[in-house]
């Protein structure tokens, strides 16, 4: 459950030990929260969180990280990126807010630029081009067939492995092999 301001709980607890007063000190909330004030410190007034690379990340609201994550995706210098990219940005600009992942998604999702242009082709339609393999046997073509009437040998399918453009001569084959 994240309140209004999400910072409180930790900078209280921090700061005097104190819990927010709907939490039972014995409950899995309280467990949390003291769990996790470990990750963060503040300084002064300030609550930062430590990063993986020991740098500090400033904390910020929940709103205020949706601000941080508009500009990115689509203000002055914003290049429409994925959600992703778009909290990798944040949080190595030195912000964090818990949820910065899900912010990005959301953004992402209902923003009309990336409906209207995203992942859209610039080719046009045409045929499908075949590439002709490079040197004998370097393109195979496996394929599973039957079920036949059990061989002797109590088999009932037959694997078929060919070089891609000897089609008809394997074929020719497997015609012989079903009969
Ligand atoms: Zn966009």
């Amino acid at each position: 459950m994240i309140d209004e301001d999400w910072r409180t709980q930790f900078i209280d607890f921090i700061k005097e030990f104190k819990l927010p007063p709907h939490v039972d000190p014995k409950s899995v909330e309280a467990a949390r929260i003291t769990r996790h004030s470990k990750g963060f410190v503040l300084v002064g007034d300030n609550l930062y969180k430590r990063s993986t690379s020991g740098i500090l990340m400033k904390c910020v609201t929940l709103e205020e990280g949706k601000d941080i994550l508009r500009e990115i995706h689509e203000g002055v210098c914003g290049n429409h990126a994925a959600s992703r990219t778009l909290v990798d940005k944040a949080y190595r600009s030195g912000f964090f807010w818990p949820t910065a992942v899900s912010n990005a998604e959301d953004l992402v999702r209902w923003c009309p630029g990336c409906q209207f242009f995203g992942k859209k082709t610039h080719v046009t339609a045409h045929n499908l081009i075949t590439i002709p393999p490079s040197w004998p046997f370097a393109c195979w073509s496996l394929d599973m067939i039957g079920p036949f009437t059990v061989a002797p040998v109590g088999f009932n399918h037959v694997l078929v492995s060919r070089q891609v453009h000897q089609v008809d001569r394997v074929q020719a084959h497997c015609q012989d092999l079903i009969r």
